[in-house]
């Protein structure tokens, strides 16, 4: 039966994927009590989940000036599940120019959540097209 005071989560920190309930409780330091988690690092991502979810954002950027028409990129650091629609958004307004370094910040406090977006790969300058043979 549904209980608005708790929450089933899947924990996704390590591959055992424990199955957590997190239970509102007011006697708790953090307001939560975890059930089912086999470590600390279960019980803080079950209480983040139900409270501000985030996530890694990995995905692709445009780029000119080099050889392919894309290069892929990432957030930094997590950012609230919220906000990855506003975040996409402002990441599909960009068109890098290459050269790009890999690790390299390509768009600084992405939507306003304070995480920049990184390049994973790097992409050298190429002027010229890539040549065809045959024939
Ligand atoms: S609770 Fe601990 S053991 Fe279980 S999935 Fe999460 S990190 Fe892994």
């Amino acid at each position: 039966m549904y209980n608005p005071h708790q929450q089933e989560v899947t924990c996704i920190v390590c591959p055992v994927g424990c199955k957590l309930t997190v239970v509102r409780d007011e006697h708790e330091p953090e307001g939560y009590r975890v059930l089912g988690s086999q470590c600390k690092r279960g019980e803080h991502y079950g209480i983040k989940e139900v409270t501000n979810p985030t996530r890694m954002l990995p995905t692709t950027m445009a780029i000119r000036g080099t050889h392919l028409p894309r290069i892929p990129v990432r957030t930094a650091e997590p950012i609230p599940k919220a906000k990855i629609f506003d975040c996409m958004d402002e990441i599909n307004r960009v068109e890098l120019e290459a050269p790009i370094k890999i690790g390299e910040v390509v768009l600084e406090n992405v939507a306003g959540t304070g995480v920049d977006v990184v390049a994973t790969r790097s992409m050298e300058r190429v002027t010229e097209p890539l040549a065809v043979h045959g024939g």
